[in-house]
């Protein structure tokens, strides 16, 4: 007979191991299942994000950005260092280690909760059986009286520049490169892009990102994508915008990349290249035919607010549903899926998703841009504090970037928050709780900040709003 469980997951990922983890805790039987294969032939949990996403992609961040800040701004403290080098290979075993200790730690999760990993891939059948094919060929039957689908996501491929893994890359290969290529071209200043392309240009490689779209980081409120941009700038970033790659072609040890922009037909040559255009969804044998489970027209599973497909019992979550392509986003979906199946209260709140890119300053946002609330055509009033007004900023010789806070004018009610500067990501979260319980913009500016934090920029970013900041020049 089957094994029958209250609820299986399709995915171990940011987005499932947490809904198998939560159905535990509810008391329900669960198992997940993961077919994930490291390049070294081995198996982890964990998916896109621990395996070959924002956990490596973050190691190697921290190492380049500890190389560069102690070539560059050492001086300025006044040590004093020589022979300063840096080794790839230890570098990639650290990260390596990291991405073990945390992939381990799903497996240790499980067993703590009480959860069934089980390797192999998933794939869902009828009446929510669930046929699970093992790495050695066996194969077997599950039935759940609920399914979580969380297959994740895959890289896009160019048609233009197909992966071939050694000149043309996607973003796992370029987390694992051994050295760092003397040219390396990067396709899309999205966030991936930009992350991997700080990484290698700190290791000295001349780094060139083609973007198609005129505006940089356009989705991003615009103000805070325009010093991001000057910023990336100076560290030597050479982001070319309204530039459509059309071609790539490896010639031996380089690849010839044709693309498009306002002044014609141009090329570029350079060692390597990393493809960095977006990731699709993914659900390669996912679906047996007629479970009823639908894909919209670009391969997301269709769901509603709550990610239930249309089959009663099957939900959906993460990178294979609309959405912002992002762990915490898919962890969120984990933890209220398996609490609505278990009869609990459970909700998203979209408006309420932090997003961030890792590089050096690092660039937050939560809520609405200031385009956006322009657009509406809601009232609104803006703080912008810079953070050379904060001293904190200045001893951690950190003072780049702004702290922006939007409020509305009729309620003041805090619409978006937006930074760029010395970790922004961390800063961020106060933002979100912020909007998460409707704060208004009077309500941080009454909130006590300790003295001397990269906090107290967000808190002086709300007194801007009403020009009533005490540490920066009110404008
Ligand atoms: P995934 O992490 O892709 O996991 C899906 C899992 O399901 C995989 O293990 C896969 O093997 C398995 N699977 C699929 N189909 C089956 C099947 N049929 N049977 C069994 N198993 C199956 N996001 C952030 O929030 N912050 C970041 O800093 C960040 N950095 C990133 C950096 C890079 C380089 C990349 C590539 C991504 C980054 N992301 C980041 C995005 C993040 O990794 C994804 O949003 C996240 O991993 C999505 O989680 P998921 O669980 O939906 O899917
Ligand atoms: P993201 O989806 O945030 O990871 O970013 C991917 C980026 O790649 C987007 O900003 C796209 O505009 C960009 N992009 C997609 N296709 C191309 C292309 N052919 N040439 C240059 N940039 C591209």
């Amino acid at each position: 007979m089957a094994d029958a469980f209250d609820v299986v997951v399709i995915g171990g990922g940011p987005a499932g191991y947490p809904a198998a983890i939560r159905a535990a805790q509810n008391g329900l039987s669960a198992a997940c299942i993961d077919e994930w294969k490291n390049r070294d032939g081995t198996f982890a949990f964990g998916g896109t994000c621990l395996n070959a996403g924002c956990i490596p992609s973050k190691a190697l961040l921290e190492s380049t950005e500890l190389y560069h800040r102690v070539r560059e701004e050492l001086p300025t403290h006044g040590i004093r260092v020589s022979d300063i080098s840096i080794d790839v290979a230890t570098l990639q075993k650290r990260k390596a280690g990291i991405v073990r200790k945390m992939t381990d730690g799903v497996a240790a999760l499980f067993k703590a909760a009480g959860v069934t990993g089980i390797q192999g891939h998933g794939r869902l059948l009828l009446d929510k059986r669930i046929e699970v094919s093992a790495p050695d060929g066996s194969r077997r039957d599950l039935l759940a009286k609920n399914v979580v689908l969380a297959s994740g996501s895959a890289p896009i491929e160019l048609k233009s520049a197909p992966f071939d893994h050694q000149r043309i890359l996607d973003s796992w290969d370029a987390l694992e490169l051994a050295s760092a290529p003397k040219r390396l071209g990067v396709i899309g200043a999205g966030a991936i892009g930009l992350e991997l392309g700080s990484v290698w240009r700190r290791l000295g490689s001349e780094v060139v990102i083609l973007e198609a779209l005129p505006d940089f980081l356009a989705t991003c409120d615009q103000q805070l994508a325009r010093e991001a941009l000057r910023h990336l700038k100076r560290q030597g970033l050479d982001i070319r915008l309204g530039a459509t790659v059309t071609g790539a072609k490896v010639a031996g040890d380089t690849v010839a990349v044709a693309y498009r922009d306002a002044k014609g037909e141009q090329t570029l040559t350079v060692d390597q290249l990393v493809v960095a255009v977006g990731r699709r969804p993914y659900s390669r044998e996912l679906l047996s035919s007629g479970t009823g489970v639908e894909l919209d027209e670009r391969g997301f599973i269709k769901v509603d607010e709550h990610c239930r497909t249309a089959v009663p019992g099957i939900y959906a979550i993460g990178d294979c549903v609309r959405g912002p392509m992002l762990a915490h986003k898919g962890k969120e979906e984990g933890v209220m899926v398996a609490d609505l199946i278990a009869g609990r209260f459970g909700e998203v709140n979209y408006k309420a998703v932090p997003s961030v890119i890792y590089t050096a300053p690092e660039i937050a946002s939560v809520g609405a841009t200031e385009e956006q609330v322009k657009a509406s055509g809601r009232p609104y009033k803006v703080g912008v504090v810079p953070f050379l007004a904060n001293g904190r900023a200045r001893a951690l010789e950190a003072a780049q970037g702004f702290a922006k806070l939007i409020a509305a004018r009729d309620d003041d009610e805090i619409l978006g928050v937006h930074i760029v500067g010395p970790f922004a990501g961390e800063l961020i979260a106060e933002a979100v709780l912020a909007l998460e319980y409707a704060a208004s913009s009077e309500d941080l500016q009454r909130t006590m900040h300790a003295h001397p934090t990269l906090s107290e920029a967000v808190h002086e970013a709300a007194l801007a709003a009403d020009k009533r900041s005490i540490d920066a020049i009110n404008r």
